[in-house]
């Protein structure tokens, strides 16, 4: 993966500050995300960084309904689902310092301190966790990997979490100075149903709010259902203190695609060239990323995959593998319709009713004992029914209990997450977890080898590779003790990382299309480079279909 565009030798990082008022939920990632791409595909190196005001070092312990999926970088970081956002429009990799938690700052300073760093000093949040913050922010704009670095600041101003954020960024603003650091504030403008109207005063409030901390916002991004008049922009500029042009409207739009487009249509980027003193002639070139909408835009054909999961009430749990559809799709010119299916209410009585008709099945990842036995009863559905299947992670550890109960029959197979004494651990801890007590950051996380072996299908999905790379996040691994007597059944260990000897992927023989791997593919599919997984996936629902 690497920056699609690359030139300038700016001699000084620029630093772009996104704040959130009025709600939370009005998308900074994309906004983010979309001005990143704009900038990045006029040829600026651009990075984008989250700052989330809460106390977890990371979000790797949350549970999916609390904070949507965990996103994982190449470097192994466990990382807020906005990252996703920023790979998948930037195709450029993230890491560690990418994603900063309150938690983590307070964490390092704390050591910090007990190493006697700070040795007769009172250590206090101003100025040790500001400085703290400060210095996270200006990491990756010392690297010299990058012309402008977008820090995205999590929550809502006026939140008591964000203040320190609030705060560090005051200070960068008055020692960067003018031009070399800005603010954009995005807000909401409701629509009153009853007066007919787009109201701004939450939005003056929040700029005030913000004004209070000593910051004076320099561009202001309006989320809105509405078209937001002359008339209104000229208003929000007055009383929020802000150039005419530099109010941006953004308006729903109906693929999170288009907000690049919709945010050059505003002038968000020329706005922001301006405000940086930065060159804006080069205009940004979006062909590839046009193409991709056109495609994603006038499908020829559609599919249903069905996504067998337990965290399915929440979209945002499975966002990266549902973007990873989207890119398949537009990659296959499909529309690909994701069907999300409960896997604690599948069971043996009506997973027939639940799963016939689809055209593929995705068995997801995930943690624990709940909802198994319905992933289990959808893998053996998909496999004896011919039916395109894809496992990820706890779906590939599924697959393969599934294979030893019912066709090696050996009738108690599980893995020792669900069931520590059972009499066959066809999936157990692997060796180094055995002494791991901590849950944070503790797991198999990040990229890591694996050999696809010759002549299988996952080599021919991978355009004939040998060697692969991808992103983990579990504990739990294939037996090896069971492997021989698997392969002998059909059950093939087609990718296996060579150092540690972990199986990594299995497929099927006699099956079209059956293939489980312990990674996450979904991590490292973008809109430049979807997954070779989910076009092959995707493909082979289609002619599931057709046939
Ligand atoms: N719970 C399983 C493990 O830890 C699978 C994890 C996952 O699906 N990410 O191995």
């Amino acid at each position: 993966m690497c920056p699609v565009t690359q030139k300038s030798n700016m001699s000084q990082t620029k630093y772009i500050f996104v704040t959130g008022g009025v709600t939370s939920s009005l998308g900074k990632g994309i906004i983010a995300a979309s001005l990143a791409k704009l900038l990045q595909s006029r040829g600026y190196k651009t990075t984008i960084q989250k700052l989330d005001p809460y106390i977890n070092v990371d979000p790797g312990t949350l549970n999916p309904y609390e904070h949507g999926e965990c996103y994982v970088t190449e470097d192994g970081a466990e990382t807020d689902l906005d990252l996703g956002h920023y790979e998948r429009f930037l195709n450029v990799r993230t890491s560690q310092a990418n994603n900063v938690t309150t938690g983590r700052i307070y964490q390092s300073v704390i050591e910090k301190e007990r190493r006697g760093e700070f040795l007769g000093k009172t250590v206090q949040v101003v100025p040790h966790i500001t400085n703290e913050i400060k210095e996270r922010v200006q990491l990756l704009g010392n690297s010299g990997d990058y012309d402008i670095v977008i820090t995205e600041i999590g929550g809502t101003v006026g939140d008591i979490e964000s203040l320190p954020y609030i705060e560090a960024v005051r200070q960068m603003l008055w020692e960067m100075g003018d031009n070399n650091a800005i603010v954009i504030h995005l807000t909401l403008v409701p629509y009153l149903s009853a007066a007919g109207e787009l109201k701004t005063k939450p939005t003056q409030h929040s700029v005030k709010t913000l004004m209070e901390s000593g910051i004076k916002a320099d561009i202001l991004v309006c989320r809105t259902e509405h078209h937001i008049s002359d008339e209104i922009k000229d208003k929000l500029a007055l009383f929020c203190n802000v150039k005419r042009e530099a109010v941006i409207q953004s308006i729903d739009a109906s693929t999170i695609y288009d907000v690049p487009i919709l945010m050059q249509a505003e002038g968000l980027d020329t706005v922001t060239l301006k405000k940086l003193n930065l060159p804006d002639e080069i205009e940004p070139d979006l062909s590839h990323w046009k193409e991709f909408l056109k495609r994603h835009k006038n499908p020829k054909d559609e599919v249903t995959i069905g996504l067998i999961g337990k965290y399915v009430e929440l979209q945002d749990s499975y966002k990266s593998i549902l973007e990873s559809f989207i890119h398949a799709g537009a990659a296959n010119e499909v529309k690909v319709k994701v069907k999300s299916i409960h896997s604690e209410y599948i069971n043996d009585q009506n997973y027939q009713a639940k799963l016939e008709g689809l055209a593929g099945i995705l068995v997801a990842p995930g943690f624990g004992e709940r909802g198994i036995e319905g992933k289990i009863q959808a893998v053996r559905f998909a496999r004896e029914a011919g039916i395109p299947f894809l496992g990820i992670c706890l779906g590939m550890q599924m697959a393969v209990i599934e294979y030893a109960r019912n066709v090696l029959g050996l009738t108690d197979a599980s893995s020792t997450e669900m069931d520590e004494n059972t009499g066959n651990p066809v999936i157990s801890l692997m060796e180094e977890q055995k002494t791991v007590t901590n849950k944070g950051g503790t797991m198999r996380l990040g990229a890591w080898d694996c050999e696809l072996l010759d002549g299988s299908l996952v080599q021919k999905v991978y355009g004939g590779a040998k060697q692969i790379k991808e992103r983990h996040r579990h504990r739990y691994e294939f037996n090896n003790k069971y492997k021989e007597r698997l392969e002998k059944a059909g059950l093939i260990a087609s990718g296996i990382n060579r150092v540690t000897n972990l199986v990594e992927i299995v497929e099927l023989r006699h099956h079209p299309w059956f293939i489980g791997v312990q990674y996450h593919p979904e991590y490292k599919s973008t809109v430049a480079n979807p997954h070779p997984l989910f076009i092959g996936f995707v493909k082979a629902a289609l002619a599931h279909k057709k046939a």
